[in-house]
């Protein structure tokens, strides 16, 4: 990102328990876009750079980064050398003069009385212990590291509801972006239409490092109806476990790609190769058991190959909360589910898994959709609470 000197950006974090999560708004046409990009870009069209992406928008452009929560270090350094804290001290020194947020669809309209920028174009330490600025936060960790934000840059986080935040994120995507929803069924992408006047009520899963499951009726109505504690860091971790602790969570799905976990899955066609499981609505290839084959057999762990290991892995977590997922929206009579978190971001893998176990279960009648900022709910929530 270029150097920022006549920027005003608006910040926010999501720090969950194994990434951070942010979202910042900047009023340069787009940071990110190379200088051909720059001038075909149009607004709505997003560029991505490896962990980052920008978005651009009326007037300036959102950008979406990540970080490691373990490295929360990285994070106050990008955060610092970009000034993206002073967005938060303006808002705050502003509530005497004119400041202003309206997020009505993609237009993002900021008014402020322009004095500051002219007094305050950067933001010192100093300054921002001074004026108490704050930004907004959610997640775990707005909890955790209130004092490291406050000791090393001199900010207040402001915690919003990881619920609400979650909530709020995903309704403002489905209502104002277009092409914001999608299924993922067989390696096909296609993208679902939304009425946002019938929108309500759904199923929103979200799956970070554990699964929240959140039914929601409307805007800032929503119960947090079920979770599991299986999610993506339960993949991750177990993962690492078994593979000797070698690989990252990209490694691990990029080693699933070259699995076949019909070497440690017990199917259902091992059990009695003859049966006809259809009269029960099983084929034989059908998973019976993940992991169950290991269990008859005389082998080590070295000698089963970490790419079977990472797909087996993969398989049983993303069913398991496909069918999860499937059976709190028969219970709570929902239409449509919503898969989001960091867990997903865009792989088509874990979609077609979590698509196939939807459909699994509910014989077809379901169909599992995705969001395309499914990794940023929470921090787009936070972003959006400065409205309130
Ligand atoms: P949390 O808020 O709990 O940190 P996230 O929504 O950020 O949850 O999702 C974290 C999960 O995302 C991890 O457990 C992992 O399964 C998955 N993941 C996807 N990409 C990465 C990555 N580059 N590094 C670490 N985990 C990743």
């Amino acid at each position: 990102l270029p150097n920022q000197s006549d920027d005003i950006p608006l910040l926010a974090l999501d720090i969950g328990g194994t990434l951070i999560k942010l979202v910042y708004f900047s009023r340069r046409e787009d940071p990110l876009a190379d200088d051909q990009q720059k001038n075909t870009l149009k607004e709505g069209q997003e560029v991505s750079n490896g962990s980052s992406r920008s978005y651009p928008i009326k007037g300036g452009c959102l950008h979406f980064l990540k970080f490691e929560t373990r490295k929360i270090n990285e994070c106050l350094d990008f955060i610092d050398s970009k000034q993206l804290h002073c967005g938060g001290m303006h808002i705050y020194l502003d509530t005497l003069t004119s400041f202003q947020l309206k997020i009505q669809g993609l237009f993002i309209q900021i008014t402020y009385t322009f004095l500051f920028i002219g007094i305050y174009p950067r933001c010192s330490f100093e300054a921002a212990r001074n004026n108490n600025a704050v930004i907004k936060a959610t997640g775990g960790g707005a909890y955790m590291y209130v004092n490291l934000f406050k000791e090393r840059l001199g900010v207040s986080l402001d915690k919003e509801d990881e619920m609400d935040c979650l909530v709020s994120g995903a309704n403002f995507l489905l209502k104002a972006i277009d092409h914001e929803a999608f299924t993922h069924m067989d390696g096909q992408k296609e993208f679902v239409q939304i009425d946002k006047n019938d929108l309500f009520p759904y199923l929103l899963v979200n799956i970070g490092s554990g699964v929240s499951i959140i039914k929601v009726d409307g805007d800032g109505s929503f119960q947090r109806v079920d979770g599991t504690q299986a999610g993506g860091g339960t993949y991750c971790g177990q993962g690492m476990l078994l593979t000797g602790c070698k690989y990252s969570f990209d490694e691990l799905l990029e080693l699933s790609q070259r699995g076949d976990n019909k070497l440690i899955d017990l199917l259902v066609g091992d059990i009695d190769g003859k049966m006809d499981y259809s009269k029960i609505g099983l084929s034989a290839s059908t998973i019976a058991s993940s992991f169950g084959k290991v269990v008859s057999e005389k082998r080590e762990l070295k000698d089963y190959r970490h790419e079977d290991i990472s797909l087996s892995l993969l398989r049983m977590i993303s069913y398991n909360i496909g069918h999860i997922a499937y059976l709190n929206a028969k219970i709570y009579g929902l239409k449509r589910i919503f898969f989001g978190g960091y867990f997903i971001r865009g792989h088509a893998c874990i979609m077609d898994t979590i698509s196939y176990a939807v459909d699994f279960r509910s014989k077809g009648a379901e169909k599992a959709m995705f969001l395309r900022h499914d990794g940023f709910l929470g921090a787009l929530g936070a972003f959006m609470s400065y409205e309130k």
